[in-house]
C-alpha cells in the first residue's frame, strides 16, 4: 500500500516523533511506500486567506468556498495545497499523527485540512438538489482510501471513556473522524490512541510500539468504524435525519454507527487496550 502520514508535532524528540520513526520503519519493512507530511518541518501555513490563490480574488469580498472551488478548478491553488492534494490522491491510507491538545486537533493539521480540503476537492462534489446532498460521508473524491488516526493524550483512559470527566474518546473524535475523514469517502478505521502521556517508561513505550505495530500490520485488513453512508437508506433526504426505523431511541454521534452499543463497547475495550 502507499501510505500517507500527516504528522503535527512541533519536536522530533518527542513521543511522537519516536512513535512517527517507528511507524515509517514498520511500514516500509512490510513493503508499504510511505510519505510523510510534517506540518512544523514543513512550516506549514494554517491560515485560509486569498493568497491560497494565484490569481486576484473575483468580486468585491473574498469568498472562501467560491475562490477555493475556482482554484482548484482553474489550477490556480498556491502549490503547497496542490501538492498535499497530490499526496491524497496518492495514498491508499492516510495516517493523521497528532497530540491531543485542547481536545482537538493542533492548529497547523486544522489548518492543513481546510487548506487542503479544497471545495469540489473535497466538498461541494456530486450532486447537490433538493433529492440529494452531493457525494458525501462514504462517497465522495476520497473514497475506496482508508484512514486512521494516531492520537497521545495527556489524560488517562477512564477521563475518555464512556462516563469519563472529558467526555467519551470517541466521542471527541467524532469531528475528526466522521467529519473530516468519512465525509470526503475515507473508511475510518477504528483510532490508535495512547493515554496517559507523562507515564511512560521504556517497558510500556515497548507495549505501545508492539501495538502501533500490530495495527499498522493490519491496516489493509481492519475493519472500519461502521459510520452509516448519507446515501445508503437511514436517513431521510433532505432533512437528513436518521429515519425513524432506524436505531430507535438513540440520538447523538453514536446514532450515526452501524451495531449495537454494546458490541462497539467491546470493540473499543479491544482497541484501547496497551
Ligand atoms: P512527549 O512530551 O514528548 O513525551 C511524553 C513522555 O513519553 C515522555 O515524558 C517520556 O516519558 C515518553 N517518551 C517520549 N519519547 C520516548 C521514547 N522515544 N521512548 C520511550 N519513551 C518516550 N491532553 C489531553 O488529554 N487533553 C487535552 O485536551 C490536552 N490539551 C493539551 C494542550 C496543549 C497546548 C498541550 C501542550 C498539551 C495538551 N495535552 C492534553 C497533553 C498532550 O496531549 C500530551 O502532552 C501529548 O499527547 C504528549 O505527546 P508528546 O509527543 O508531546 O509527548
Amino acid at each position: 500500500m502507499k501510505v500517507l502520514i500527516v504528522y503535527a508535532h512541533p519536536e522530533p524528540q518527542s513521543l511522537n516523533g519516536a512513535l512517527r520513526d517507528f511507524a515509517i520503519g514498520r511500514l516500509q519493512q512490510a513493503g508499504h511506500e510511505v510519505r510523510v507530511s510534517d506540518l512544523y518541518a514543513m512550516q506549514w501555513k494554517a491560515t485560509v486567506d486569498a493568497n491560497d490563490s494565484t490569481e486576484p480574488v473575483r468580486g468585491a469580498r473574498f469568498d472562501v468556498s467560491a475562490e477555493s472551488r475556482r482554484a482548484f478548478e482553474n489550477g490556480t491553488q498556491s502549490a503547497d495545497i496542490a501538492l498535499e492534494q497530490g499526496k491524497l490522491r496518492w495514498a491508499d491510507a492516510v495516517i493523521l499523527q497528532f497530540p491531543l491538545w485542547w481536545f482537538s486537533m493542533p492548529a497547523i493539521l486544522k489548518g492543513w485540512v481546510e487548506r487542503v480540503y479544497a471545495c469540489g476537492f473535497a466538498y461541494g462534489v456530486g450532486e447537490h438538489s433538493d433529492a440529494r446532498w452531493g457525494d458525501r460521508y462514504g462517497e465522495g473524491s476520497l473514497a475506496g482510501k482508508r484512514a486512521m488516526l494516531m492520537v497521545t493524550a495527556g489524560g488517562w483512559e477512564s477521563h475518555y471513556g464512556a462516563r469519563g470527566i472529558n467526555g467519551p474518546i470517541d466521542d471527541l473524535l467524532f469531528p475528526i473522524q466522521h467529519g473530516i475523514l468519512y465525509y470526503p469517502g475515507f473508511d475510518v478505521l477504528p483510532p490508535f490512541v495512547v493515554y496517559r502521556t507523562s507515564r511512560i517508561d521504556e517497558a510500556r513505550y515497548a507495549r505501545i510500539r508492539d501495538a502501533l505495530g500490530q495495527r499498522l500490520d493490519t491496516l489493509a485488513t481492519t475493519p472500519p468504524i461502521a459510520f452509516r453512508p448519507q446515501n445508503g437508506g437511514d436517513y431521510e433526504i433532505p432533512a437528513l435525519t436518521l429515519k425513524a426505523d432506524v436505531a430507535p431511541g438513540q440520538a447523538g454521534f453514536a446514532a450515526h454507527v452501524k451495531g449495537s452499543r454494546d458490541e462497539r463497547a467491546d470493540r473499543d475495550a479491544e482497541h484501547n487496550r496497551l
